[in-house]
């Protein structure tokens, strides 16, 4: 995962983007990067570990002057980490610097890194992203548009990306539209594009649109084009997983508020698996409005029956099995005068390797509930996803390995119940079509790299 910004025709363009990363800190932990192109098309970079707010000072911002700006918040899967591997690329062009920042996973990364490695291309890191740059570099097409058209051509899989050149700003979707982009406007008339609407909110501009799949956007200073530019027939795969668990709810992603996904996706789970009980209660904060619509849908109340601590960030997101055990003790405690005596439904987003759940049910039981029924709004992950979501490998997927019935007591609840693949997908149906290959194994883009036995590059 990973969460993209870029402002063009607004002054101090790099604040901006930096309010906009905090919006989307969720999208990724581990680093953040502003480029910002000063008035005579050189950019400057900064890149730095951790979260925007501690990463970057006023002053640091100072250093970053110019009226187009791109940003990036990074969520490596394992290996990747490291500041090399962080984003903005920023490198020098012929057409003035280049920059580029990019969420989603390239799934032939690794068979076009091995072509440009064997023609003399250098590369800084391991990540996929770096492929992209060598492209549009090596392209023989005339006009800058044309050499990035060409370059996001070749290839497959996940990648929303936004590119700076000079003082041109180019912003693009993969022809599925695996991950969401969105376009905001300024009341002065500058421009921000974003991997979600929350970070339009944030600085006052107003959401205008998403980027379609296959469209490239170009924008100069307050002027927008839109080039339909990448040429495929490939069939829409939105990312399910982004109104499951990964968007805000407060953000709009493919016309589709994704708290009104969440809660459609919870009163589905109502009516698909009842419970008899006396409350319902999420799994804060990322299962809140799903286990609303459980408990409208049920008429069972709604409580609070586990509270989470703000200063620990999100568990799963730690890059290593040890990391996150740790942090899911430290992240939640429950509510003894809500639970205790109670029946109790806990309603979850998703179930990936069940070391979240584990540790909570363990919780909510020495808290004194009568009865746990675990229920999830979404399917059992039983594969992994090649488009960018940090899903592991089948071995560590919980849902892979074990029927639901032996879920149900490894994890030691009364009854467990998931939503169905056709609930999840019929509840948002006007959204799609979706990619819900994590929890079908229908891969829709080719999977190249894999199917050659290369290793999956360090994605984003
Ligand atoms: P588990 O209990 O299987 O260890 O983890 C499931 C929990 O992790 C759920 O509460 C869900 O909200 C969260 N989760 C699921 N997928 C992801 C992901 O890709 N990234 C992060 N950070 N959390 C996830
Ligand atoms: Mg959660």
């Amino acid at each position: 995962m990973c969460g993209i910004v870029g402002v063009s025709g607004a002054a101090d363009a790099a604040r901006l983007v930096f309010m906009g990363l905090y919006a989307l800190q969720h999208r990724g932990q581990e680093s953040v990067g502003i480029s910002a192109v000063n008035d005579d098309g050189y950019a400057r970079l900064s890149r730095r570990g951790g979260l925007a707010a501690e990463a970057f000072s006023d002053e640091d911002l100072d250093t970053l002057p110019g009226s187009l700006s791109l940003g990036h918040t990074r969520y490596s899967t394992a290996g990747g980490a490291g500041l090399v591997n962080s984003q903005p690329i920023v490198v020098s062009y012929r057409e003035g610097d280049l920059g580029l920042v990019h969420n989603g996973n390239i799934t032939n990364a690794g068979l076009l890194r091995t072509e440009l490695v064997e023609e003399g291309a250098l590369f800084q890191g391991t990540i996929d992203s770096e492929v992209i740059v060598h492209l549009i570099a090596r392209s023989r097409c005339p006009s800058v548009e044309e050499q990035i058209t060409e370059a996001l051509s070749r290839l497959t899989g996940a990648f929303s990306v936004i590119i700076t050149v000079g003082q041109t700003l180019y912003a693009a979707r993969d022809p599925w539209g695996y991950r969401p982009l969105c376009l905001g406007r300024f009341p002065d008339g500058g421009w921000m594009a974003a991997s979600e609407s929350c970070a339009l909110d944030l600085v006052g501009a107003t959401f205008v649109r998403d980027i379609e799949p296959g469209e490239m956007i170009r924008i100069r200073g307050h002027e927008l084009t839109s080039l339909k530019s990448i040429d495929s027939n490939a069939p829409r795969q939105h990312c399910i997983f982004e109104l499951v668990y990964f968007t805000r709810p407060d953000s709009r992603v493919w016309g589709q508020s994704v708290d009104r996904a969440r809660r459609a996706f919870g009163r589905q789970l109502a009516r698909e698996q009842p419970a008899e009980a006396d409350i319902v209660f999420s799994v804060p904060d990322s299962s809140n409005s799903a286990a609303l619509g459980y408990a409208e849908e049920s008429g069972i109340p709604y409580e609070l029956g586990l509270i989470r601590n703000h200063y620990v960030g999100r568990t799963f997101i730690h890059p290593t099995q040890q990391g996150r055990d740790f942090r899911v003790r430290i992240k939640y405690n429950a509510v003894r005068e809500v639970l205790e005596g109670q029946r109790v439904v806990v309603v979850d987003d998703s179930l990936v390797r069940g070391t979240t759940s584990m540790g909570l049910i363990r919780l909510i039981r020495e808290a004194g509930a009568a009865e746990v029924h675990f229920r999830i709004s979404s399917p059992p992950v039983r594969y992994p996803c090649f488009y960018g979501i940090d899903m592991p490998t089948r071995e560590e997927l919980i849902g892979a390995r074990l029927t639901v019935e032996e879920i149900r007591q490894r994890l030691n609840v009364d009854s467990l119940g998931y939503l169905s693949l056709e609930g999840m997908v019929d509840a948002v149906s006007e959204s799609g079509p979706f990619c819900h290959a994590c929890f079908s194994g229908e891969y829709v883009a080719p999977l190249l790299d894999l199917e050659h036995g290369l290793e999956v590059p360090t994605t984003c």
